[in-house]
């Protein structure tokens, strides 16, 4: 089933809850609105009808109680750093703003959990734990500021997703208000019956309003080595990923940035390459002190024997902290070159970077585009940033085209639509180039399960059907 409500719905939810929760939290002040129109992606932006601003679990529940009541969508907001539009109000729907529900309920050290609120930034949880030798490990770059909410429903990855795995592999159970308001505790230490953790995670908002966390906290590694290698071509920094990987090394991250970052970053922060480093290779290396040395010099020989022009090791945590500037800053460099860029976040087979990277560079230049990858190597999570003039229409088109071929190339490699980024707006109309039609009933059938009504997020993830939204020139919605 899907919405049907009106301006009027609209209103009277808005109406209904700024009686309850006071005017200072729900919003429909044009201006406001502006501020929750889009989210980190470049090509959409809708505006929603409100934003509401819950501080409790059981104003979460009111929120979803009345919208249900008058038929009205929502979609939920942790710090709007998305990459797919997933944070954005289709059909005029509310926004539940979760940044107010930032507080770590409970360490528990001797077990190594943290139940957190949902718009706990994700390096808030390992700050809070570093004095007990722990932190949570999964580290999206934009770890300062994104939500431990959104990283849930994004199943967030990081640069050392390849060693520690992704947020679903950390995540022990949450809470979860429903689409009529119910609000239900799954997984849980111990817990027989469905993993509905694991479903929950990754579902990009559309199955309700995650109100609580409880983490997994790991161990901080004894040790940590790290290094940078400089290669002349693309093509044997990829060649060295694949042998790295090959020789049996399982390095924590390994992270790739092109000569168009190289060049950016140059020009940005005054970061200095050997002349004629057309592609920069991170490694890391953590785990108990006893044989680290040994794995990143392995590693680094391997650099070495695919034709490294340079290789620097860092002595200790300042040299290490200056490695990863390069990689930390590369976004904020492209931000000095091109007005806008759009990240793309496909998958491939690690032995195919080399060919993938090469058709890359070939579409670019078919669409006349400059392309910069900065992205996490070692699992072959590829990010071409495609960069652009957002007031340039006929630029524009062709970014949306090279995005779409660019995924095509990754699922005819054998990959992804995506690795972290999650499907949102941007990809769900390739989610049929991925998918067999019956794949798509059995996750249609459970998202009508969970949301009956078609409130939760709507329009996000699946294609087509009655879901289907139209977005007029420049990704903005279209309103009936
Ligand atoms: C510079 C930059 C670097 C990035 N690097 C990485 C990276 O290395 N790895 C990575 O994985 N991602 C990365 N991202 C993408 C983004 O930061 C992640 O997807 C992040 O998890 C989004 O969190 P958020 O709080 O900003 O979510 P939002 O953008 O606010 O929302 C994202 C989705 O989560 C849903 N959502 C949010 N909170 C809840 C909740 N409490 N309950 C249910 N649904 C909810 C929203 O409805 C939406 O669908 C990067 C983004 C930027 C801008």
């Amino acid at each position: 089933m899907e919405s049907m409500s009106t301006t009027h719905d609209r209103s009277a939810v808005l109406a209904a809850l700024t009686a309850r929760l006071g005017a200072e939290r729900v919003t429909s002040d044009v201006a406001d609105l502006l501020v929750y129109a889009s989210d980190g992606s470049t090509l959409h932006d809708a505006t929603p009808a409100g934003v509401v601003f819950p501080e409790s679990t059981a104003e979460v529940v009111d929120i979803v109680t009345t919208c249900a009541a008058h038929g009205v969508p929502f979609v939920a907001r942790g710090s709007g750093t998305g990459l797919s539009g997933g944070a954005m109000a289709l059909d005029g729907g509310i926004v539940v703003a979760l940044n107010r529900l930032r507080r770590i309920l409970d360490v528990d050290v001797p077990n190594r959990c943290a139940r957190v609120q949902p718009g706990v930034a994700n390096l808030a949880i390992s700050r809070a734990v570093e004095h007990h030798g722990l932190h949570y490990a999964p580290d999206p770059s934009s770890q300062a500021v994104c939500s431990i909410g959104g990283n849930v429903a994004h199943n967030s990855g990081g640069p050392h997703t390849l060693k520690n795995g992704v947020t679903v592999n950390h995540v022990l159970g949450l809470q979860i208000v429903l689409s009529d308001g119910t609000l239900v505790d799954v997984g849980g230490p111990e817990r027989p019956g469905y993993d509905l953790a694991a479903l929950i995670t990754g579902s990009e908002g559309t199955f309700g309003i995650v109100t609580e966390v409880t983490v997994k906290l790991s161990p901080l590694p004894e040790g940590v080595r790290t290094a940078i290698a400089a290669f002349a071509t693309i093509d044997d920094a990829s060649h060295a990923v694949t042998s790295v990987i090959a020789g049996g090394l399982m390095p924590a991250a390994l992270e790739m940035l092109d000569r168009v970052v190289v060049a950016a970053l140059e020009a940005a922060f005054g970061l200095t390459f050997p002349p004629g480093a057309a592609a920069l290779l991170l490694l890391e290396c953590d785990g108990p002190e006893d044989g680290l040395d040994d794995e990143i010099s392995r590693a680094v020989d391997i650099c070495r024997e695919h034709g490294a022009l340079e290789v620097r090791l860092a002595r200790d945590d300042n040299e290490r902290a200056a490695l990863w500037t390069a990689r930390k800053k590369a976004f904020g460099a492209l931000g000095r070159i091109a007005r806008n860029y759009c990240t793309q976040d496909g998958v491939i087979p690690r032995t195919k970077l080399p060919e993938m990277l090469r058709r890359v560079g070939e579409i670019a230049d078919r669409h006349r585009l400059r392309v910069a990858n900065v992205f996490h190597a070692g699992d072959g999570n590829l990010h071409p940033c495609i960069l652009f003039d957002d007031r340039d229409a006929d630029e524009r088109a062709r970014v949306v085209s090279a995005g779409r071929e660019i995924l095509d190339v990754c699922l005819e490699l054998g990959g992804s639509l995506s690795g972290e980024h999650g499907i949102g707006i941007e990809k769900r109309e390739a989610m049929a180039r991925m998918f067999a039609e019956d794949d798509l009933a059995v996750m249609r059938a459970l998202r009508e399960a969970l949301d009956p009504l078609g409130l939760c997020n709507p329009h996000k993830v699946l294609p087509g059907g009655s879901r289907c939204v139209e977005l007029g020139p420049g990704g903005k919605q279209v309103h009936a």
